[in-house]
């Protein structure tokens, strides 16, 4: 697999080259020089494929070989290890539950596959690999889950202090071993920030072996690309047209689908929803992006003031506004707005929904009705409700269940590194727990 920079299609590296860089060293992001095409006869047929085995066709067809077939579905198995269920609300709005891993977020299938990668290729070198990453809440926890104990992997996590929910904080904080939680007394974009000044460190990078885990590494990117196929399998009989509502917050989940759709999954359009950071909605009715300080609201996961994946995209459909709009419609909604849909949903269709993909839930119904569409409309629930019981509980007046994953990390004891948004203190930080010579 060969991929490029955004910002310089003459560099190029192979798939290891860019899970292992994680940005190429010219600060654009990578982006696979070919996207192929799933032959026309498995799409007819999907229904015939388990999720691993489409999650394997997709992953091969992108790998290209370099990973070999017996690798890559021990890899995939190991990775996609949980199923990705659509349940219908009505006749046409489906959701497509995304929060059955260990974190219980999507967040999930990208974590596993980089993880079981990463420690394929990183098998026969004796240096261990620090893995850096932002996040504003659920990254970490998937990220923690996905590489705990993964031998040779050391893991730093920072996260902005007082802004993710006592459950996210606990998934950060309480594993151990070889996951270190950094507690940033800043935002997300701060922590974001600090992560990719230690990338452009060279002086850094010469002492310890760096690599990232956000959204922005291709092998993030590449199994979030394998439940857009899953869903689609899943209703395709149903012989509509299939709109994709992506609850937003960098762009990670989203990019997946347009490149779902160059493969050849017939998807009708994209709809981004997002809360008050509505940067790309913006973007979508003005041409205009203007990236800013990011706001917090209920849906933390989405609080992005400049959504890094935002360049995949205009690279994608070269910088046009009119290809970008015919692809994606966005709408942002408000926290209040997203606590009516939390109650309208529950009391409508009995189901409960987390904060995120109540926003999904918001954008599909203004476009449904903006646009009077018969498709089916998929709205990706990204995280369990219970990831945000205090909330939830709260807006729906009642208790709810938690699942046994979260029961028993509930108890343990929280254990951070506390840091100012300064990037010489972090450093110190990253060089004396980590430097091996
Ligand atoms: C990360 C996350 C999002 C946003 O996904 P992106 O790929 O960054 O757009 C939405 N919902 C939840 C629950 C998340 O954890």
């Amino acid at each position: 697999m060969q991929l490029y920079s955004t910002n310089n299609k003459s560099l190029q590296v192979s798939f290891k080259e860019a899970l292992f860089q994680g940005l190429p060293i010219d600060n654009g992001l990578f982006m696979p020089l070919n996207i192929p095409e799933i032959p026309k006869e498995v799409i007819t047929q999907l229904d015939k494929y388990e999720f691993q085995e489409i999650a394997f066709q997709v992953a091969k067809a992108l790998l290209n070989g370099e990973i070999p077939d017996d690798d890559l579905k021990k890899i995939i198995d190991a990775a996609v290890s949980f199923p990705a269920p659509v349940n219908m609300l009505d006749e046409q709005t489906a959701v497509l539950e995304l929060f059955h891993g260990p974190s219980l977020a999507f967040k999930d299938f990208g974590a596993r596959f980089m993880a079981k990668t990463m420690a394929y290729f990183n098998q026969k070198t004796d240096k261990d690999l620090i893995i850096l990453v932002a996040t504003s809440g659920d990254t970490g926890g998937a990220v923690a889950a996905g590489f705990h104990q993964t031998p040779g992997i050391q893991v730093v996590i920072l996260y902005p202090s007082g802004k993710v929910s006592p459950l996210q904080e606990k998934q950060l904080t309480t594993l151990g071993h070889n996951i270190h939680a950094f507690e940033v007394n800043g935002t997300f974009d701060d922590c974001q920030a600090l992560v990719k000044q230690a990338f452009l460190d060279q002086t850094l990078r010469d002492e310890i072996k760096l690599s990232s885990a956000n959204s922005i590494n291709i092998a993030r990117l590449i199994p979030q690309i394998f439940y857009y196929w899953e869903a689609y399998k899943q209703v395709y009989k149903k012989g509509k047209p299939v709109v994709f509502v992506v609850p937003s917050g960098n762009f990670g989940n989203l990019t997946a689908g347009l490149i779902a759709q160059k493969m050849g999954l017939p998807v009708q359009h994209f709809v981004a929803a997002t809360n008050a950071n509505d940067i790309v909605p913006d973007y979508l009715s003005s041409g205009k992006y203007n990236p800013r300080p990011s706001v917090p609201t209920l849906s933390n996961a989405m609080d992005v003031g400049n959504p890094s994946n935002f360049v995949r995209i205009m690279d994608l459909y070269s910088s046009t506004w009119n290809i970008v709009k015919s692809h994606i419609s966005g709408y942002a909604f408000s926290d209040t707005e997203t606590e009516n849909a939390i109650q309208q949903i529950y009391h409508t269709h009995n189901y409960i929904m987390d904060p995120h993909g109540a926003v999904g839930y918001l954008a599909w119904e203004k476009y449904r009705e903006e646009f009077q569409t018969e498709a089916l409309g998929i709205i990706f629930e990204t995280a369990h409700p219970a990831k945000f019981l205090e909330e939830v509980e709260r807006i729906l007046g009642q208790k709810i269940k938690i699942p046994e994953s979260l029961q028993s990390i509930q108890t343990k004891d929280k254990k951070s590194t506390p840091i100012e948004v300064n990037y010489l203190e972090f450093k110190n930080q990253l060089l004396k727990s980590f430097k091996t010579k």
